[in-house]
């Protein structure tokens, strides 16, 4: 048999997260029976997230990227890919707890074999992402593309909050529950412009951006969150009052998941929702100005105090075989 010229896995990975014998044996039993070029194996640094390698990767002609990490190291190939515009596919082989976005993309969380030959063999299909242009409190302006969510406020302090332990052991849920442990309620004022409309100014606890919509435990602030329908999906959430907050955890839990499924539940949702406890928006485009700096986190990684934020949808910013 000729070997296959045409497709080369390059596999990225977190090293101390992974079962690499399995990963590799896993990889191979794909690779080695369709006679493909040696795959490449590169593995992320702690300076090193994922970007560099991605792009490593692409100037070896990879034609399929497998990325086994965290939401981390998952956001930073993802960004790389999308921005060098490389005909590559990525697939994502799930590591730690958070996954959010493997579990929007319905990846099986175990079982190694099924996520290789997902990410290599599954259909490849458009995933938008989103892009936020930021002005840091010293006024540099950095740009970042996520592929999950981005927070303001609440939601960004607590990632700031969270021991890297914690977080990798349970997750984005630990965040919500060490945070109302451990935090103070500030709302902050912001100033928010949804597709070039009339600013608005609201008064929130948290203010989440986001690309997918499910959080683990089938929470969800933004049910009707679409990867490939080039909006970003808003939820601006201030609930002050303790009945608020029942009503606020009501909605992401049993509201989203048993109620919103009927149509009738669905209105019922739709029309008692405001800030006071959560209330969804979808844009292309949405700047936001606090009044104060505001902390901001994207994937889950804190960014710092900004002054100012616009986020973009990028529709079929990157492949993704699943
Ligand atoms: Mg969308």
């Amino acid at each position: 048999m000729v070997p296959n010229k045409n497709k080369r896995a390059a596999i990225i990975y977190f090293p101390g997260r992974v079962d690499l014998k399995k990963l590799r044996s896993a990889v191979e039993s794909v690779t080695t029976v369709s006679f493909w070029e040696p795959s490449l194996w590169l593995k992320t640094e702690a300076s090193d997230t994922g970007a560099q390698q991605a792009l490593r990767a692409i100037a070896q002609k990879a034609t399929h990227i497998v990325v086994a990490g965290g939401d981390g190291t998952v956001r930073s190939v993802l960004e790389a890919v999308a921005l060098s515009g490389a005909k590559v596919t990525v697939g994502i082989v799930p590591v730690g707890t958070g996954n959010v976005l493997a579990r929007n993309l319905g990846i099986p969380l175990e079982d190694i074999r099924t996520q290789v030959q997902r990410a290599l063999l599954g259909n490849a299909h458009w995933l938008d992402m989103g892009l936020a242009r930021i002005i840091l409190e010293d006024d540099t302006r950095v740009e970042m593309m996520f592929a999950v969510m981005a927070g303001m406020g609440f939601d960004a302090k607590v990632m700031l909050n969270t021991d890297p332990v914690r977080k990798r052991k349970l997750g984005w849920i630990a965040y919500a529950e060490s945070g109302f442990k451990q935090l103070p309620m500030i709302y902050q004022k912001l100033s928010i412009q949804v597709d070039g409309r009339e600013s608005r100014t609201v008064r929130v606890l948290t203010l989440l951006i986001g690309n997918v919509g499910w959080l683990p435990g089938n929470l969800s602030m933004m049910p009707d969150a679409s990867l490939d329908d080039g909006l970003l999906d808003v939820a601006v959430i201030g609930p002050r009052r303790i009945w608020d907050w029942i009503d606020f955890w009501t909605r992401v839990t049993v509201g989203n998941n048993v109620v919103r499924t009927t149509r009738a539940g669905r209105k019922l949702l739709d029309a008692t929702a405001n800030v006071k406890t959560l209330e969804n928006l979808t844009s292309k485009k949405i700047r936001v100005r606090p009044e104060d700096l505001v902390e901001l986190q994207i994937d889950g990684d804190a960014v710092g105090l900004i002054k100012e934020v616009e986020f973009e949808s990028v529709p079929r910013a990157v492949s993704v075989r699943s």
